[in-house]
């Protein structure tokens, strides 16, 4: 264990406890009870640092938590973390502390998440395939794969969900006999408080050469160190994890599933960056805010990592 490792305990600190009592907004205050103290990594167990302070994405809240980073596996994480069940609650009431106002779902076109999730596409023959979608969002790739697919089954807590394929609100809805042999995580495990149980449990659910695949955020990545608490997916509590490629790797091996593919990526899954956006401005000779455009997009753009998997025991 490092030598310069910090374990003094964070507690939410005096201040926010007493102007969360204060506040009087309709969303509510956080519920420090339902918060635990995370020192330790949640991929490793191994011993972490404070990189800063950080506020929540509610606006009308003065919270602020502590962004961690493993001194072993250098995962980022969120100190204190809520517990599992608060945390469905608050996306259930689709709380500003995890979702902005007016915030009605969102999903990967179901083309560019296919491309990542199926092997072969366009031509992947679905017809057998039990598909489960963990954080379906509004349903836009479950909808592309329920018109294509033997079963298809999502898994949304928001009010937001929806798509014509059968969407429940937890896991624990679809009987436990059920196996699939496609399992999707889109921009899902950073929500969770504990990611490794997560992945053991859908374990049970995957039949033998089920894959899962993934999108998380990707911690090495330029706009994350670049843009440190700045960079976009800092998002406390709605974002609690942040990968780097041996957190990610360690997670998956550690939870009964064998990586095949990694790859870092740019957000909803996009293969190509288009700048069709930014030619307007070129033509108008706005070409400060076009190469700042061209420089996010381009390169601090792969901030996420796609991750694919099989059962481990396979
Ligand atoms: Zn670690």
């Amino acid at each position: 264990m490092a030598a310069n490792q910090e374990t003094r305990s964070p507690a939410a600190p005096a201040s926010s406890i007493e102007n969360s009592c204060c506040l009087t907004s309709p969303i509510g205050a956080l519920d420090w009870s339902r918060l635990q103290q995370r020192i330790e990594c949640p991929v490793c167990r191994l011993g972490s640092r404070v990189l800063s302070k950080v506020r929540t994405i509610n606006p009308n809240a003065p919270e602020q938590l502590e962004l961690r980073r493993c001194v072993a596996c250098k995962h980022v994480f969120i100190n204190p973390v809520p517990d599992q069940d608060y945390l469905i609650e608050l996306y259930q009431q689709a709380s500003e502390y995890v979702v902005h106002r007016g915030y009605n779902g969102s999903s990967a076109s179901g083309d560019s998440a296919a491309k990542w999730i199926f092997p072969d596409f366009p031509d992947t023959d679905l017809t057998q395939t039990r598909f489960l979608e963990i954080g379906a969002g509004s349903g836009d790739l479950l909808s592309w794969v329920s018109q294509r697919a033997s079963l298809a089954i999502g898994v949304e807590p928001g009010p937001w969900r929806g798509g014509p394929g059968a969407v429940v609100a937890d896991l624990s809805e679809i009987p436990g006999c059920q196996r699939f042999d496609a399992i999707a995580l889109l921009d899902v495990l950073e929500h969770v408080a504990d990611p490794l149980l997560l992945l053991r449990r859908l374990t049970c659910y995957a039949d033998a050469g089920c894959t899962i695949s993934c999108t998380v955020p990707n911690s090495q990545s330029l706009a994350a160190r670049l843009l440190r608490t700045r960079w976009s997916m800092v998002r406390p509590i709605g974002h609690l994890n942040y990968f780097s490629s041996d957190s990610l790797d360690q997670a998956f091996r550690n939870s009964g599933w064998a990586p095949i593919r990694t790859a870092a990526i740019r957000a909803n899954l996009d293969a190509k960056c288009d700048l069709g956006g930014v030619l307007p401005a070129i033509l108008r000779g706005r070409f400060k805010w076009a190469a700042s455009q061209c420089i996010f997009r381009y390169v601090l753009g792969r901030d996420q990592w796609f991750i694919q998997a099989v059962r481990a025991d396979n």
